[in-house]
Parts: C-alpha cells; sequence; structure tokens
C-alpha cells in the first residue's frame, strides 16, 4: 500500500513518544559503538513504541523508519515526514473558549492563530495581569476548561502534568464544594513553560488524570 493512502493515526502525545525513543536512540549511537548495547537500546525503544501505539501492519512501516535512524539530521527530517499523519488537538475557537469560560468576567483570550494545533496535548494560556492560568483538554472528542490561579515565582519540582522535572509554579483551582459557601482548593505544581509541558506529554492519560484529580 502506498504511503500516502495511511490515515492519520498517531496522538499528539504519541508524536512526541517517538520524538523522545528517538533521542534515546541517537544518543546511545553517541555514546556508544558497543553492538550489543544499540541493539539493546533498540529493543527498548521498539518495546515502549510499540506498546503505547499498537500500530496496525501498514502503520508500522511508517513508524519502523524510526529505528534505522542513526544522526539527528536524518532523525529530524524523519520526524517532519510524521507530521501528516498526527490527529491534532481538536480546533479551538474564540467562540469555544467563551462558552467555556462564561461565567470569567474579563476574560483576556489567547492569540488562537500563533497555535500549532499537532503539538499541543492541553491548550492554555495566561493572563500575567490577573496571574490566571486557563487549561482546556480534550475527552472523548469533547472540549473541557479548568481555570486557576499561577504564582509567579517558581522552584525546581516535578510537574504535576507532564511528571517532568522542571521550573514549576503553584497553581490553584478552586471549586464550589456541596454545601452552601464552601471552597475545596487543589495545588498543584506544574510547568511554567506550557509549550516544553505540552511536548513532554508520551502519554496523554497523565493529561486526563490531572484534569480529573483537580476537578473532583
Ligand atoms: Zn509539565
Amino acid at each position: 500500500m502506498e504511503k500516502q493512502t495511511i490515515q492519520p493515526f498517531l496522538s499528539v502525545a504519541n508524536y512526541h513518544l517517538i520524538e523522545q525513543q528517538m533521542n534515546k536512540l541517537l544518543n546511545a549511537y553517541n555514546t556508544t559503538k558497543d553492538r550489543n548495547v544499540l541493539l539493546a537500546v533498540k529493543g527498548l525503544v521498539e518495546t515502549e513504541i510499540e506498546k503505547n501505539i499498537q500500530p496496525s501492519d501498514v502503520q508500522l512501516t511508517v513508524i519502523e523508519q524510526l529505528y534505522k535512524m542513526k544522526d539527528r539530521t536524518q532523525a529530524e527530517l524523519y520526524l517532519e515526514s510524521l507530521k501528516p499523519f498526527v490527529i491534532p488537538f481538536k480546533k479551538v475557537t474564540t467562540s469555544n473558549l467563551k462558552s467555556l469560560f462564561k461565567k470569567e468576567k474579563k476574560l483576556k483570550l489567547p492569540n488562537i492563530e500563533s497555535i500549532d494545533f499537532r503539538h499541543i496535548c492541553y491548550f492554555t494560556w495566561h493572563d500575567a495581569s490577573t496571574h490566571r492560568k486557563y487549561i482546556v483538554v480534550e475527552q472523548q472528542g469533547k472540549l473541557k476548561a479548568i481555570k486557576g490561579q499561577v504564582e509567579a515565582n517558581t522552584i525546581k519540582g516535578i510537574c504535576a502534568i507532564c511528571h517532568h522535572h522542571s521550573d514549576v509554579s503553584l497553581f490553584t483551582t478552586t471549586k464550589k464544594g456541596k454545601a452552601i459557601d464552601t471552597f475545596k482548593k487543589h495545588s498543584n505544581y506544574i510547568c511554567s513553560d506550557s509549550e516544553s509541558c505540552n511536548r513532554n506529554i508520551a502519554d496523554y492519560t497523565r493529561v486526563n488524570d490531572f484534569f480529573e484529580r483537580v476537578t473532583e
């Protein structure tokens, strides 16, 4: 079958997984010439990718080219060639955002045009004047949203969304409790740089788990 007829089958997180595993492979080539070590790393990379993506036979023809990568230039071209197979994050419009945050007074909307939806696992922006951070996730094809206060200072720590060690800031969401006038707060450290946070996510369940946790 021709490659062009293969429909998009990679989630954004899958694409990041491939990128991360490819870096692992290239690092191995840069640090050792030991054939057995290289074969072992290759084996681990293959297992990790195929376990998470579970490609069909035709999809595998696209993926398995990765295992042949030996240098950065080749790898970058390969990653570029994968882009047509990525299912982007559900397109977000200004009116989507207005309705998702309809209770929010003076909502300052982000510049949606500048977002590459093939690279995000969640959509977020930050209003520096109010220290509010808005997060939109996709669950079963539907957009869901949360907002919270984000502290300006950062520390080194583990991000509650991507689970990577990075510069993180405290993000606090407030939810109305069951009894009148009660509130439930959730505070989590999350990456200050949401672009790199998104790029760290190689497993979408992390985004879902985070969302479930702060909205429970
Ligand atoms: Zn993160």
